[in-house]
């Protein structure tokens, strides 16, 4: 047993999978771009109470999974790492006056987050989101935009089977008569509940409605449904996000349980999962829209929506689904050379190759040029760049590892000809 280990709940990740959650940050960022949203970076540690209160404090996150950092004795602040970008980022978007610019301010970013939960398959106490936030957009037609960027997301990175539910959480002006309804219905059952959830029951009702407790499925199933209360606002606005989904083709499920719990959501939810999945904890994403966030933040009362995509399950989707192609990290050539202690050239000629962007190796070992042209073929490169007596002339042999067949070329165009025979090779 080696004496340290990660942390529980963290992974390291070795460099296959760290390709692969790079391709998932880069299609990202691609993704985001595309659509208009600019890349921001807001720190991984905030003062708890962004969390506290733009997550809010009612909510798993904070009531359990926050993670808290020990406070130091000349700092009154208690700080916590980030569980999730929206808080962090709208916090910037107040701080920073961004309500003076052009509205919507489009947002963007990937990284780690931090929750202290229960690890298990899929669910570690860090994790990667991607992440997109419209500020400043009533809807309804981002809304619909949105969830169709997320859509392409899973389509461009590969998974397939990705199924969205849907749901409308209301607003302040319905969602109280709704809660005094659902409240009075889960009273009437206080005797089958759970001891945590009659806790919840008085303090945010609507959490019953997500709990993880499989003896609340069927109590829920029966449940009045948020989507037969909405008032006339909310019902047209959902309306219209429902048809502007049509009208792109885009097929979602109605999940009037969905409601994602959280005070400041409104109106406009969604999840994404590979279907079949639903409801096993296994969401790969998910967002909404949060009309009440920037002011509880300090701001104006600012209309927003936006989305974190979990990219350590959209990962472990892909590799259950078959996986994407590896990125190709093999050097496209090894310099090798006959004279086994000569390394200053070999490493001079590998320095010429990088400086013209390519993937290069020196064999650095002094070991014969037989066993340095074996090491080669074992990365995986395609050539080998052989020096030997012609170096002196400015001229060294290139072997295609692949064909087997070898010839000779000027040192001052070895870049170009590798170059293009890589480019041939990946083409062809
Ligand atoms: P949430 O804000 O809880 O809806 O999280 C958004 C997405 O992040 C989820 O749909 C998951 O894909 C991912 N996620 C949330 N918590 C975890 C976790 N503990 N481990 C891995 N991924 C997570």
């Amino acid at each position: 047993m080696p004496t340290f280990r990660a942390p529980r709940g963290t992974r390291d990740l070795l460099p296959d999978e760290r390709a692969a959650l790079g391709r998932l940050m880069r299609l990202g960022a691609d993704l985001a771009a595309r659509y208009g949203y600019r890349p921001i970076e807001t720190p991984l540690f905030e003062q708890a109470a962004v969390f506290e209160r733009g997550v809010g404090e009612v909510t798993d996150i904070v009531e359990k999974e926050l993670f808290r950092l020990a406070p130091r004795t000349e700092e009154a602040e208690a700080w916590a790492l980030r569980p999730e970008p929206t808080a962090g980022i709208v916090r910037a978007y107040v701080q920073h006056g961004m309500q003076t610019l052009p509205q919507p301010v489009k947002l963007t970013t990937t990284g780690p987050m931090f929750r202290y939960d229960r690890p298990q398959a899929g669910r570690y106490r860090q994790f990667w989101q991607f992440d997109v936030e419209a500020i400043g957009d009533p809807g309804p037609a981002v809304d619909a935009e949105i969830v169709e960027l997320g859509l392409r997301f899973y389509a461009e990175a590969g998974v397939s089977g990705v199924e969205v539910l849907l749901n409308s959480v209301g607003d302040p002006a319905c969602r109280p008569a709704y809660t005094a309804l659902l409240a009075a219905y889960y009273r009437g059952l206080a005797g089958l509940l759970p001891a945590a959830e009659l806790d919840r029951l008085e303090r945010n009702v609507l959490r019953l409605l997500d709990s993880k407790d499989p003896a609340m499925a069927a109590l829920n199933a029966a449940a009045p449904r948020i989507t037969d209360h909405l008032c006339e606002a909310c019902a047209a606005h959902f309306a219209s996000v429902r048809a502007h989904l049509d009208a792109l083709g885009i097929a979602y499920r109605v999940e009037p349980g969905l409601v994602r719990g959280l005070d400041y959501y409104t109106r406009t939810a969604f999840e994404f999962y590979v279907s079949g999945r639903e409801g096993q904890q296994q969401a790969l994403g998910g967002g909404g829209r949060y009309d009440g966030l920037v002011e509880l933040l300090g701001g104006r009362p600012t209309p927003a929506i936006g989305f974190g995509i979990g990219l350590d399950r959209t990962a472990l989707a892909l590799a259950e689904q078959g996986g994407a192609a590896p990125d190709d990290a093999a050097p496209v050539a090894v310099v090798v050379g006959a004279d086994a202690d000569d390394t200053v050239a070999r490493l001079r000629v590998a320095t010429l190759l990088r400086a013209a962007g390519l993937r290069a190796r020196a064999d650095l070992a002094r070991r014969k040029l037989g066993r340095q042209l074996e090491a080669a073929g074992r990365d995986g490169a395609h050539f080998a760049v052989i020096l030997g007596d012609g170096l002196a002339d400015g001229q060294v042999q290139l072997r295609d590892l692949q064909a087997g067949t070898q010839r000779q070329v000027a040192l001052d165009d070895l870049a170009r000809e590798l170059a293009r025979a890589e480019a041939s090779h990946r083409h062809g």
